[in-house]
């Protein structure tokens, strides 16, 4: 028996008045598993209408009030990360141990919302002329919403509605109708967590629930993050509309590895980067730039572990490769890998025709390796969003860094070396926001921000951390000129929020 993911509106599950639905499969049996309603414009107003009953309650609750819920929400997570890792590993393929790794990711974002008093915290002049002070303090903007890929069904939405709840906002979700099943559990405990009706709401769907979300003047802030050409839509479409908008695009990751660099490290960290996920993430490595003899002495150690990866499904615990997500990706990232034999790329690896035990119908891929891959050809211009590495070979690091800094995208970045100078330069002179040095996948921590460069992020603020919290929330500066006060009289009672 298939079971229909629901809209969640006012704590409550509903159909709403959907009448499209969407198929739910299980990507390592080939399976389809359920189904998901498609939400619609009245939907998304169901959702603003709770939001604006609950909101202004919430918006004036003491923060440190509004971070017990999170709290508690956070270790109802903790409570339940392997039932949610499993959502994640059924719906979406990446093998279990890796979705346990992505609810702890989203757990640290959970961590940092906890500390929201100190975050909102103002600044004040006193004496900003005579008798008069000037402070400055932020206030939530109300309602927020999220559209989310299907790569991090529960890190994702929690980079963007811990911090947006925690500031006083509500936030409505749309996640990726592929795999919603984790929305609606990380729904439920919210409401276990005591977060009252209203405030957080899931709108499942597709581009009718976003562009419903785009275009209502009550929801004043979008974070948006999945591929650029719908990153760069949605910023377009969110701002003309007056709304703050921060969405974050697709990705060309490229490592960089000097002759010196440790190459056994090396290698270990291409092959995580490369194929773990079955490089469905946006963080994924996907190009490797082998400066001078690196490429001799890495290509074939790079080509025996591509070859030898366990390819299982997601759920066998010593799995270290699920399936690609959908039956249309398997197909869109075959295409590529032939392309790029047909520009002329020498294919080391060829992970097409997999077929895993037991799982015949499953969308099964092993690694696959190009090497001698060129700027002009698409397996270097285009994200594959799947298991293939690219090597480009390049003769020095000045020429390795001006192709990196050519390329339109500009997400995430690693140099491998031991010279300190060179990573010094690298940092410094390279045009992508996130840089690794000697580290596989640099994904900032929760209170750093998240974000890249060109084509990988429209608009200026970065996902969680501080800037999440500023993109949350409105600045408010007060002048204030008092008479003389009038003495209270005394409090014997230690003061507490209230
Ligand atoms: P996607 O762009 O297809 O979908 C993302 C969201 O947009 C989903 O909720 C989807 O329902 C919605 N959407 C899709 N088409 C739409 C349309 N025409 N109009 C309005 N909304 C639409 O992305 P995906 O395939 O789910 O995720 C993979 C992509 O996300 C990759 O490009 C990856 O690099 C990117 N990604 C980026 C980051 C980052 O931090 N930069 C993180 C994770 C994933």
């Amino acid at each position: 028996m298939t079971q229909t993911v629901q809209h969640f509106i006012d704590n409550t599950f509903t159909a709403g008045s959907s009448t499209r639905t969407g198929d739910i499969y299980n990507p390592a049996l080939g399976e389809k598993t359920g189904d998901v309603v498609m939400g619609t414009a009245a939907d998304v107003q169901a959702a603003v209408d709770a939001a604006k009953r609950a909101g202004p309650a919430w918006a004036t609750m003491p923060p440190v009030r509004r971070a017990r819920v999170i709290f508690k929400f956070l270790e109802l997570v903790r409570r339940d990360k392997e039932k949610l890792a499993e959502a994640i590993t059924t719906e979406h393929g990446k093998v279990f141990t890796d979705a346990c790794g992505e609810v702890e990711r989203g757990i640290e974002v959970l961590e940092f919302a906890c500390g929201i008093p100190a975050l909102l915290k103002g600044e004040y002049s006193s004496q900003a002329s005579t008798s008069i002070d000037n402070w400055t303090f932020r206030q939530p903007i109300g309602i927020a919403a999220g559209i989310t890929p299907f790569n991090f069904p529960v890190m994702v939405p929690m980079w963007m509605y811990p911090l947006a709840i925690a500031a006083g906002n509500c936030f409505i979700l749309k996640p990726s109708p592929t795999d919603p099943t984790a929305s609606i559990m990380m729904a439920e405990l919210l409401k276990e967590a005591g977060l009252p009706a209203g405030i957080f709401s899931v709108i499942q769907g597709d581009k009718e629930a976003v562009d419903a979300i785009l275009e209502h003047s009550d929801i004043k802030a979008v974070s948006f993050v999945g591929s650029t050409p719908i990153a760069q839509y949605i910023y377009e479409k969110g701002a003309g509309n007056g709304k703050r908008v921060q969405a974050l695009g697709g990705a060309k990751n490229h490592m960089m590895v000097m002759p010196d660099a440790d190459m056994e490290k090396a290698v270990d960290a291409l092959i995580g980067s490369a194929y773990g996920s079955a490089g469905e993430r946006c963080m994924a490595i996907s190009v490797a730039v082998l400066v001078g003899d690196a490429g001799d002495k890495m290509v074939p150690a790079l080509a025996e572990r591509a070859r030898t990866l366990k390819v299982k499904n997601g759920m066998e615990l010593d799995a270290e490769m699920g399936p690609i997500v959908t039956a249309a990706a398997h197909e869109r990232i075959s295409g590529m890998i032939e392309q790029g034999v047909q520009e002329g790329a020498e294919l080391v690896v060829d992970g097409r025709g997999l077929s895993v035990a037991g799982h015949n119908q499953g969308y099964f891929m092993g690694g696959s390796l190009f090497d001698n891959v060129t700027p002009d050809m698409s397996i270097y211009q285009d994200e594959i969003f799947g298991p293939v590495l690219s090597c480009v070979r390049v003769a020095n690091s000045a020429e390795g860094i001006e192709l990196i800094n050519n390329h339109r995208y500009g997400n995430g970045v690693s140099v491998f070396t031991s010279d300190g100078h060179t990573a010094r330069e690298f940092s410094n002179q390279i045009e992508v926001g996130m840089v690794g040095v000697n580290v596989p996948i640099p994904v900032p921590m929760a209170w750093h921000g998240f974000g890249g460069w060109k084509q990988s992020l429209f608009g200026d603020l970065h996902a969680f951390g501080n800037e999440a919290v500023q993109f949350y929330t409105k600045q408010k500066s007060v002048m204030q000129r008092w008479p003389d006060s009038i003495a209270k009289g005394a409090e014997f009672v230690m003061p507490t929020a209230k």
